[in-house]
């Protein structure tokens, strides 16, 4: 099972990840885009950090909630937006379970998807985050049956995978769009996020 302790235990993996991973999406948002998506989940998820450090809410689904908030209000850019949206989606999917399995994991993910798609419009191979988030959503699928570690790390393979695929794309949605074909040739810096986070999460479920 996977607590609310369990949640806030992978979201403090997660802010250690962005931490240090925060020059890297700099980079690449540099090549694409404007060069600030490193330090906008940087921000995001210290105050993340802080709002756990304050108080840990008692369901997962709480937990998930406060994060989105703070990341909707940190963040900033396109992203904070989209990622509020897919953690807040998750939290509304979860309800107030109180622990969960992996079939929860999927139903979370798959939420969280369709938070993303339905704030930004993008789709599978427009070059942004939605690229690690749906292969990422079909490996949980297909892994149901087997422990939350187990499906996040299958999750967290397609991620990357799925990230790794968007450096032959053109960007169809957000700032890496205004540069058309030249887009191609660049790992899109949302998808890389994207694909750490959920490497993070399945980290921290081993
Ligand atoms: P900004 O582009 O406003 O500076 P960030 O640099 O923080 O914001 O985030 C850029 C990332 O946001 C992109 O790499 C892409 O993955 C993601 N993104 C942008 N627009 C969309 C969209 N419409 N749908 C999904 N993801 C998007
Ligand atoms: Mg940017
Ligand atoms: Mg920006």
């Amino acid at each position: 099972g996977c607590s609310a302790t369990d949640i806030a235990e992978a979201l403090r993996s997660a802010a250690a990840v962005i931490d240090e991973h925060r020059d890297e999406l700099v980079e690449l948002d540099r090549e694409i885009g404007d060069g600030d998506h490193g330090e906008n989940m940087k921000r995001g998820f210290t105050a993340v950090l802080s709002t756990l450090d304050t108080a840990v809410p008692d369901t997962p689904g709480a937990v998930l909630k406060v994060a989105a908030t703070t990341l909707i209000s940190k963040v900033g850019g396109a992203a904070g937006p989209l990622y509020g949206t897919a953690f807040l989606r998750a939290a509304t999917a979860l309800g107030d379970r109180s622990e969960l399995d992996a079939a929860d994991v999927a139903t979370a993910l798959r939420a969280a998807l369709e938070g993303v798609q339905a704030r930004g419009k993008a789709e599978q191979g427009d070059k942004t985050m939605v690229d690690a988030l749906v292969p990422a959503v079909a490996a949980v699928e297909a892994a149901k049956g087997g422990s939350v570690a187990e499906v996040l790390a299958a999750a967290a393979d397609a991620a990357d995978e799925g990230a790794r695929s968007t450096v032959d794309l053109v960007a169809r949605k957000g700032r890496a769009s205004y540069l058309g074909e030249r887009s191609a040739g660049h790992l899109d810096p949302g998808a890389r996020s994207t694909a750490l986070l959920v490497r993070s999460f399945a980290e921290a479920a081993k």
